[in-house]
């Protein structure tokens, strides 16, 4: 009940004011917050790194630019950065492979369909705390630009998205809000707070030079890490 009040007010703030929960806490909080995030490394608390696509399905593209790719960069440098500050993570891809190429327990024909359920059983398997799943955007309106985290319809999940959003926000220079996604497979079958990030879109050029800049990808990965650790915050 507390956590949901917590959410609950978050939110609220969030979309009143664009307040982030971290902007004016005063200093006594900050070093509770510091304490906090000292505490962090529990056993049973890995963070899930489920990078878009692979193999045949490279995601969205632009020329050669394949968003399959971007994810891979990305998810690599989030997960250094993360076990470097003491935070369990996995990566459920870490060459350019689909998912299914290896899937030795399911028999389903589609094999979109096998992706996405070998994705949810890594998952399970894991018992993992949240996952993160990298992709990139694309629009036919090549101005649209900024990340956009898309959320289940529950709460931890929500103030996971509202971290995640703020954080790559402030990366980017961007005002977007975190929105709710389409209930579709992942979103709504895996039981951990689970986000889709949309980092960037692919179709944008400013956006491009960014997603596909190796010292730019670093500092999306740091967003999300901090994200994270916000998340972890608040919601524990
Ligand atoms: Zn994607």
């Amino acid at each position: 009940m507390y956590r949901l009040l917590v959410i609950g007010f978050i939110a609220l703030t969030y979309a009143i004011w664009g307040y982030a929960p971290a902007a004016s806490a005063s200093q006594e909080d900050r070093s509770e917050r510091y304490d906090e995030e000292q505490n962090w490394t529990l056993p049973h608390t890995t963070v899930i790194i489920d990078v878009g696509h692979g193999g045949i399905d490279g995601g969205a593209s632009h020329g050669s630019t394949l968003e399959k790719d971007i994810n891979l960069a990305v998810a690599s440098k989030l997960y250094l950065m993360l076990r470097s500050q003491g935070i369990p993570a996995i990566m459920n891809r870490t060459g350019d492979y689909a998912l299914s190429e290896e899937n030795r327990w399911h028999n389903t024909r589609s094999r979109h369909r096998k992706d996405l359920s070998q994705r949810r059983q890594l998952t399970e398997e894991i018992g993992s705390e949240l996952l993160v799943s990298l992709h990139v955007n694309a629009a036919r309106n090549s101005t649209k630009r900024g990340p956009l985290v898309l959320h289940q319809n529950a709460g931890e999940s929500a103030l996971l998205a509202f971290c995640l959003q703020d954080a790559l926000n402030r990366q980017q220079a961007t005002l977007g809000l975190p929105r709710l996604g389409e209930p579709f497979y992942l979103l709504r079958r895996v039981d951990q707070p689970s986000v889709i990030i949309e980092m960037g879109f692919i179709s944008n050029a400013e956006d491009r030079a960014m997603l596909t800049n190796p010292a730019k990808q670093n500092e999306i990965a740091h967003a999300i890490a901090s994200g994270i650790r916000q998340y972890k915050w608040v919601a524990h």
